[in-house]
């Protein structure tokens, strides 16, 4: 996770912490990030989370196995899924992020002014 944030001179020279707003994913609290209720072999594939398909070729029709459209590969599906986050486990939430703004960027930026200068 990247922040950009800006800092007076001033405050670049003695050690201070920002607060900023930041978007980050977390565990659904509904589900606990499992994204429902219960997990159940998917009816399409019968769990194996692939299913044959007949491709047309000019050399006849042959059968070829694909991920299963219903589960994405995973042999299960959700049974109920969660309101919350839509069966995906995780919210992006947005929240207050305290950072400190330690020495090491101080002497950075006294390098690059000084570079100017
Ligand atoms: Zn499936
Ligand atoms: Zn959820």
């Amino acid at each position: 996770m990247e922040i950009e944030i800006e800092i007076s001179f001033a405050e670049s020279l003695n050690s201070c912490s920002k607060k900023i707003r930041a978007n980050r994913f977390k565990e659904c609290k509904k589900c606990d990030g499992k994204g429902g209720d219960e997990l159940i072999k998917c009816g399409q594939c019968g769990g194996k989370g692939a299913v044959n398909q007949q491709v047309r070729t000019p050399f006849g029709v042959i059968s070829q196995s694909v991920h299963c459209p219903s589960c994405k590969g995973a042999g299960q599906t959700i049974k109920n899924p969660c309101g919350q986050c839509a069966g995906d486990g995780r919210q992006e939430e947005s929240e207050t992020v305290e950072i400190k703004i330690i020495s090491i960027i101080l002497f950075k930026r006294i390098n690059i002014i000084s570079f100017i200068l």
